[in-house]
């Protein structure tokens, strides 16, 4: 009668596996400070990128930085809808071309 297989099979286990990213052309301002990459000093065009509640600046040299700062809900208030899925974290930097 039921062929539903039990919700936690259903679901795909994806939490652990989910990032979202988003470009950020501008200066990232935080605590109304301007952000700059602690490795190259860049201070724009970043990609955000959010993983397991955490926040990490991409900046264009590949230089990564958790921002504890920012959090999954500042994330979730600046970006807009997502547009696309991408299978691995790559495939989204090459799709904003980082
Ligand atoms: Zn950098």
């Amino acid at each position: 009668m039921d062929d539903f297989l039990p919700p936690d099979l259903r679901t795909p286990r994806r939490e652990e596996l989910t990032g979202m990213l988003m470009p950020w052309d501008k200066p990232l301002i935080i605590d109304g400070e301007v952000t700059a990459c602690p490795q190259c000093g860049t201070y724009r065009d970043w990609i955000i990128i959010t993983i397991r509640e955490e926040v990490w600046l991409r900046c264009r040299a590949g230089h990564e930085t958790h921002e504890h700062r920012l959090d999954t809900a500042w994330f979730n208030r600046n970006s807009g809808p997502m547009t696309h899925w991408h299978a691995t974290l790559e495939d989204g930097l090459d799709a904003f071309g980082h």
